[in-house]
């Protein structure tokens, strides 16, 4: 390729070019290195040649500097700026080879006292903002000038900042699902800046991470954190709060040692801190951070994989690690209520991370639908807008100490944790794996059950228990149990005798409960206890009078019984019909042999009279039952049972129908019993 002039830094005294009057342009090669890796370095270098030389020959004085493997930096007339980027990528046709390639321009104007070399650099952060907004053109303006100047303020005063006390650790409470109290705080940063009022996260952490100082901000919100946490337990709240870390905190400092000093320092126990670490966007977690989490989990820390489902490896990580909770991404959540393939998506991972022993906690959680659905796949814990946006600490102290949503007594922990280890999916928790469910929600009917005293309690189904309340009748559990407890069923006895069993035993029990058209196996299994509460598991396997089987369909299926010969007759004992095992019985061709006959019209019987009498009975209303009889089938003489009934219409008789069976032929002269 063509030598390009490298030039990184230029000094404005020396530029060769009317400073004032020119603009310079930083342009990026998005996608190159995996445009090499298809079509190889020296095409690679054939389309960078292309366009240094385009650059060269429209550039003021032919000014053009490769910057770096993707990047040139050039100048061009201030007029031309903003309709440069165009023919630039008219360079780059969309056809399939270079249709990858992706070209961006910033533009910064020469403005005196800044240097070229400041105009480099604001050039370039136009070029960079556009993969945040979109498009191919950017020039430097007064918005990017604001981001600029505190990109430039956050690396320069981070020592300032701690030392006047700007860093702020406000906390988001979060809420176990089972409960809807609140279980622990996640700490979150905030600067206070003199100069641009409050900092978010994402206006100070990439550039203090981009220049190696973010562990400084990261120790000081935990000591912050660490401060209001041994506040609080002066009011007797003691609760858990979790802690964000860069992976570069691993590598900048001994995260854990400085961490422990100053939890040294403020009384704090290890278990009542988790720290969570983001998947890197390179999507991988370096042997560094890894080694870093084990350290921290063998001293008992709880550790949080935060952002789970935005990173390229989050699954392998998650295969590495055991984490204590995996924290799965507000961009999962937002999807709940819109897409369906989503709520499989979100089901499914809760199923897999409680059977790999982890909890799932949600976060953005910001409406009452996405709260319900989080509760029905048996997510753990949320957190979000819905609960609390995040808030200064006087304010988390007051949500703490709020009657409605306070914190949960700390010494249930494990018990919910134990209650939210099963998996609504398919009923099984890490302790007793087993079988695989088949569909999203779970195929069985699953509702976990509190036993306190002689009071039960629901503390979590899944959709296709709801399901089947609703088809019983009932609105809630509550009402089912209320309707389980009328004095007129034992349904609930014996339940709970079930339930103590399962408790004593340790053993899976059965009970069947039959309500209405349908009938429930339970399956009832302990899951924990926390002083006189007892957590059940009952999985139902329900089976329902099946509605495609309608009148019209059973009737069919009885009359087809060879073995019995159906017929039915008029008030005045003629043949209406009969099914096709009389008909084949007597070798009728049809049914019109018979219609409209009655048996003396028939000549079936020597004597008529006994048949006779007990039809006029049926029709006065008696039933006659396994009547023993005489006929003759095909030439022989053959013993039957007969039944017959009325049939009614309105409440009138209308006719009779009966049918008989061949017991089979008659012996010697016998002719009746
Ligand atoms: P994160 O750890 O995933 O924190 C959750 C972020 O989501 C927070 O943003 C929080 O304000 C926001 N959020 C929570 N609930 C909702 C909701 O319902 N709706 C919406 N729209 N947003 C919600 P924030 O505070 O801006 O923090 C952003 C990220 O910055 C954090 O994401 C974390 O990765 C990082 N961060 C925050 N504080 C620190 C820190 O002290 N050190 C380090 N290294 N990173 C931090
Ligand atoms: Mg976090
Ligand atoms: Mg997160």
């Amino acid at each position: 390729m063509t030598r390009i002039e490298f030039i990184n830094r230029v000094d404005s005294e020396l530029v060769p070019f009317e400073f004032d009057l020119n603009v310079i342009c930083y342009l990026s090669i998005n996608h190159l290195k995996s445009f090499n890796r298809i079509n190889g370095v020296e095409r690679g270098d054939e389309v960078l040649a292309d366009i240094a030389a385009f650059l060269r020959k429209n550039a003021v004085n032919g000014l053009v500097a490769r910057y770096s493997g993707d990047a040139f930096v050039f100048v061009i007339p201030n007029e031309w700026a903003d309709s440069f980027a165009p023919y630039i990528a008219a360079l780059l046709p969309k056809t399939e080879e270079l249709g990858r390639l992706q070209i961006m321009m910033g533009a910064c104007a020469g403005r005196r006292p800044m240097s070229a070399n400041d105009c480099v650099a604001r050039a370039r952060f136009a070029c960079e903002a556009l993969s945040r907004t979109g498009g191919i053109y950017r020039r430097f303006d007064e918005e990017l000038q604001i981001t600029f100047d505190k990109r430039a303020y956050v690396i320069d005063h981070i020592d300032d900042a701690i030392a006047r006390g700007e860093i702020r650790a406000w906390g988001q409470p979060i809420v176990r699902v089972l409960t809807r109290r609140v279980c622990e705080v996640e700490v979150l940063a905030r600067w206070e800046s003199e100069p641009f009022g409050m900092l978010y996260p994402n206006e100070f952490i990439p550039q203090l991470e981009s220049h190696g100082l973010i562990h400084k901000l990261d120790l000081e919100v935990f000591r912050i954190a660490c401060e209001y946490w041994s506040r609080a337990r002066d009011f007797g709240i003691q609760i858990p709060f979790g802690i964000n870390l860069s992976r570069l905190d691993f590598e900048l400092c001994d995260i854990y040692a400085s961490m422990r000093a100053i939890m040294d320092r403020y009384g704090v126990p290890v278990d009542h801190v988790h720290v969570e670490v983001t998947e890197s966007s390179e999507g991988q977690h370096g042997d560094v951070v890894v080694e870093g989490l084990r350290r921290f989990q063998e001293a008992g820390f709880s550790t949080y994989m935060d952002d789970f489902g935005t990173g390229y490896s989050s699954l392998g990580t998650m295969a590495d690690l055991q984490f204590d909770v995996i924290k799965i991404d507000k961009s999962f959540v937002d999807r709940i209520m819109v897409n369906d393939r989503a709520r499989s998506v979100l089901a499914d991972t809760v199923s897999m991370v409680k059977r790999l022993g982890m909890q799932t906690l949600c976060e953005g959680v910001e409406t009452e639908e996405q709260f319900a659905f989080l509760r029905a796949i048996g997510c753990e814990k949320a957190q979000g807008y819905y609960f609390s946006r995040p808030v200064p600490h006087d304010q988390v102290f007051r949500i703490l100490t709020d009657g409605a949503s306070a914190q949960e007594f700390e010494e249930a922990d494990p018990y919910y944790d134990a209650v939210g280890q099963v998996s609504l999916l398919d009923g099984t928790s890490a302790a007793t794996h087993g079988v695989e469910a088949a569909t999203i929600y779970g195929r069985n009917p699953i509702v976990l059950v509190e036993v306190k005293g002689d009071r039960t309690q629901m503390l979590t189904c899944n959709m296709a228990y709801e399901r089947l309340l609703k088809r019983l009748g009932f609105a809630a559990h509550d009402d089912f149990v209320s309707y389980l407890l009328s004095d007129a069923r034992s349904d609930y006895a014996r339940a709970m005798k079930a339930a103590r069993q399962a408790y004593e035993t340790g053993e899976e029990q059965q009970f069947d409960i039959i309500l209405g058209s349908t009938y429930c196996s339970v399956s009832v299994k302990f899951v924990a206890r926390h002083g006189d509460s007892y957590a059940f598991l009952n999985i139902a396997t329900s089976i329902d009078n099946a509605p495609q089987i309608t009148d019209k369909t059973l009737l069919k299926g009885i009359l087809s019984n060879p073995d019995r010969k159906y017929f039915w007759k008029d008030n005045d004992r003629r043949f209406l019909g009969a099914n096709q095992a009389f008909l084949d019985y007597y070798d009728f061709a049809g049914l019109e042999v018979i219609l409209g006959k009655n048996d003396e019209d028939m000549g079936w019987h020597v004597d008529n009279d006994p048949f006779r009498n007990d039809e006029l009975r049926v029709l006065a209303g008696e039933t006659i039952e396994g009547a023993h009889g005489i006929c003759e089938s095909k030439g022989q003489m053959r013993r039957i049972i007969a039944n017959k009934r009325p049939l009614y219409s309105n409440g009138a008789i209308v006719g009779l129908v009966g049918y008989f069976e061949d017991v089979g032929p008659m012996e010697g002269d016998e002719t009746s019993w």
